[in-house]
């Protein structure tokens, strides 16, 4: 089975919802280790795919993805935007044609080294890495099992979320937060909290 151009644009609408949705939470939780506008960001980010998704649709996943982060990349600035729209861009290239169960592992995993490639973040920095490593790591198994598009979402946005909570712990290494030195631990980071709700709308969209 495979997904279509607008299997993916419903995916995405799906994520703007939810990123309405948690925008108060993602503002909270920017608010307590950076400056407060994260899920500022955030929705406007897909508040502006899903307007020019409703313009028009591209004619493949591929190019969906790819007007996803050309309008993260204009339209969010701070960290988020660029290593959100790197994150779409690489899986964009990633997908060949056809977005079946292989083609959105590959997309995930094209999508955390452009993540790592732009930000420099490793393990445990407290970053968006801390749920995307653990995400593609769950992707890739589950798809080993035989999971279909749905399964191996619902995996990674799983093990998103642990991986999410995981970063209250850290000391932030990467990012504003990291100007708080041992104070930003005790805190969630937005942008892992952003991740795995992402993660999250995606599978919900493909179930
Ligand atoms: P800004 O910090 O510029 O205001 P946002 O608040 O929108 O940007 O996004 C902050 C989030 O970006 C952090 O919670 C973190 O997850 C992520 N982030 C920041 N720097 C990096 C980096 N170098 N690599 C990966 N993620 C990062
Ligand atoms: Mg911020
Ligand atoms: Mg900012």
């Amino acid at each position: 089975m495979s997904c279509t151009a607008n299997g993916v644009a419903d995916a995405l609408r799906a994520a703007a919802v939810v990123m309405a949705e948690h925008r108060v939470e993602l503002i909270e939780l920017d608010r307590a280790i950076g400056d407060g506008d994260h899920g500022e960001n955030m929705n406007r980010g897909f508040t502006a795919i899903v307007s020019s998704l409703d313009t028009m649709v591209p004619e493949t996943p591929s190019a969906v993805l790819k007007l996803a982060a050309t309008m993260l990349i204009s339209k969010v600035g701070g960290a988020a935007g660029p290593l959100y729209g790197t994150a779409f861009l690489r899986a964009s290239t990633a997908i060949e044609s056809e977005l079946d169960t292989a083609a959105v592992v590959a997309g995930l995993r094209a999508a955390l080294e452009g993540v790592q490639a732009r930000g420099k973040a490793v393990e445990g920095d407290k970053t968006m890495v801390d749920a995307l490593i653990p995400a593609v790591a769950a992707a890739e198994q589950a798809a080993a099992e035989g999971a279909d598009i749905a399964g191996v979402l619902t995996a990674a946005s799983d093990a998103a979320g642990k991986g999410a909570e995981s970063t209250v712990d850290l000391v932030a290494r990467k990012g504003r937060a990291s100007y708080l030195g041992e104070r930003s631990a005790g805190h969630l980071d937005p942008g892992a909290r952003s991740t795995a709700l992402l993660l999250g709308a995606l599978a919900e969209a493909a179930r």
